[in-house]
């Protein structure tokens, strides 16, 4: 196909739902219309690659008609909305859920655009406000009565919230339970995490941080990742309003002159947390408390069988950076088909480009654990824990902003990193290693422990000391590392761990506290650039 007429569709799936009848859909798009697989991203939400001009209606149009959106996947307004993946049918992990759909629901763009052009003006639900900008009582049953569980087509004449110049950057929310980081909750613009009564049945609120973000420019010190700042608790019945506090604060002060430094957490950067915080609360209209002490994150990728609270199992596959494909032995993609044809279980995206299969009856545990057997699907036991812990963007050839390999370099460096640990007799250790073909970061590397970042041709930048639970950034520790140079770089670095290590301390928190000075100083000559 002609690179210049094919484009990438991503969807917009709140908290990762994926319907049967909707991964059937997108099954025979792929085939039909698309390059024949389903990328899935670290947002939660599928794309198809490869389609062609042509037939972008056909795709756009049956996916809106089956009750799901593209609408805001991309863009300069609020994007998928996150939350943890595991289906648990507990209030919290409940209240995850139908929050951070409702947070969707609130930010969605509400222009006729879309569906004049996609879907020739057909209108498929009432012009109805629903309490968007600051001030306005948010009227959740207005929105919840359109919810089809997979975005909702409202059209509006104005945008109340967005005005008519929409954010001066892409916005990203992120929604979880105390303790459960498997989101990386820190790199969202607003990151809310839940707060409980004691016997955990109620939700009293969240409590919230602002100012994550990944992307940054090469040799521009002014652009850089940054982790979420605490900013405080904020009770249910007022989130909604302070939600729209936050992104109309970004709407009139975040830089609209420099793109680069456009995203919120330059704005947050700038300020500083307290100012930022005073900012918010004049349009709050009052004082937003103290951050609510919580249980340390922990880091959970939900692979493997697991029950989920009310009898029934989910289960999450493990998907190699997220390409959901079939190749020799190897049919991912008809599996799940198989498995969706067969039982008709909800599934959900998982923030790590993953799938779990929810809802599972204990009775149907042996026949989906056949299906993907038959299809040459490890069980998760038998994955190497470097590739259930890494992730990778597609970079090339599939996006215009790579300047080198990510999704198709991973699997070698995977067992070339596998390869170096076993060398120094290091093989329990399991690192968390990400890598993209730019900076902009769309796999989340600065949070890694061991990130390979493209700057070059067959070159990449190396990052150390991000943290295990995903809670700090990283910092780098060389440019234009050569692709051939990979095992003469990470050798020294990993015997300086196996001999300097603590007992039981990960390698991004050795390299987090031995610190960038000492390391450099021990590699000294060792290490090829
Ligand atoms: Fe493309 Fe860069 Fe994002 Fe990778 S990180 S998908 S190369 S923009």
């Amino acid at each position: 196909k002609p690179k210049d007429y094919q484009f990438m569709l991503r969807l917009k799936q709140p908290a990762g739902l994926l319907p049967p009848d909707l991964f059937i859909l997108l099954d025979d798009l792929s085939r039909d219309y698309g390059q024949g697989d389903l990328r899935a991203t670290t947002r939660q939400c599928f794309q198809l690659h490869g389609v062609m001009k042509g037939d972008l209606k056909t795709v756009v149009s049956s996916i809106m008609n089956i009750g799901s959106s593209t609408v805001g996947a991309c863009g300069d307004v609020s994007r998928n909305v996150m939350t943890t993946p595991a289906p648990f049918k507990t209030p919290e992990y409940e209240a995850a859920r139908e929050w951070s759909k409702v947070f969707g629901h609130l930010f969605r763009p509400m222009t006729s655009a879309f569906s004049e052009i996609w879907l020739d003006g057909e209108k498929a639900a009432s012009v109805e406000t629903w309490g968007a900008e600051v001030g306005e009582k948010f009227n959740v049953d207005a929105v919840m009565k359109h919810d089809t569980g997979r975005g909702v087509i409202l059209p509006h004449p104005v945008e109340p919230l967005y005005g008519d110049r929409y954010l001066p950057r892409k916005f990203k929310i992120g929604v979880t339970v105390e303790g459960d980081n498997s989101l990386d909750i820190y790199t969202n613009d607003i990151g809310c995490v839940t707060v409980m009564n004691e016997d955990k049945t109620e939700l009293l609120g969240f409590n919230v941080m602002v100012g994550g973000g990944m992307g940054r420019t090469h040799n521009k010190e002014n652009t850089f990742a940054r982790a979420a700042d605490h900013l405080g608790f904020v009770p249910k019945d007022d989130m909604m309003e302070l939600m729209k506090c936050i992104l109309a604060t970004q709407r009139d002060h975040g830089n609209r002159d420099v793109r680069a430094n456009a995203r919120m957490k330059y704005l947050v950067h700038t300020l500083g947390i307290q100012n930022f915080k005073k900012l918010v609360e004049s349009y709050f209209g009052k004082e937003i408390q103290p951050w609510k002490e919580q249980k340390a994150f922990k880091y959970a990728d939900w692979m493997g069988w697991w029950e989920q609270g009310d009898g029934n199992m989910f289960l999450g596959v493990h998907v190699d950076n997220g390409r959901v494909k079939d190749e020799g032995d190897f049919r991912l993609k008809s599996a799940l088909r198989a498995i969706t044809d067969k039982y008709m279980r909800p599934m959900i995206m998982s923030p790590t480009q993953s799938i779990i299969i929810s809802d599972v009856a204990p009775a149907d545990v042996a026949g989906i654990d056949a299906i993907l057997t038959e299809h040459g699907i490890k069980p998760i036991e038998q994955v190497d824990p470097l590739a259930r812990l890494s992730m990778a963007c597609p970079a090339l050839p599939l996006c215009g902003l790579a300047q080198t390999e990510a999704e198709r370099r991973m699997p070698s460096y995977i067992e070339r990193v596998r390869s170096i640990l076993t060398s120094l007799d290091i093989d329990e250790e399991e690192i968390m290693m990400r890598m993209t073909g730019c900076p902009n970061g769309c796999a989340r590397p600065y949070m890694a422990e061991l990130a390979f970042v493209g700057d070059g041709m067959d070159t990449y930048q190396i990052w150390l000391g991000g943290s295990p639970v995903l809670t700090r950034t990283a910092w780098p520790f060389m440019a234009k590392m050569k692709d051939k140079d990979l095992e003469a770089t990470l050798t020294p670095i990993l015997s300086m761990y196996k001999e300097q290590r603590h007992e039981f301390e990960a390698f991004g928190d050795f390299t987090h506290r031995v610190g960038e000075a000492k390391i450099k100083e021990h590699c000294q000559g060792k290490v090829p650039g």
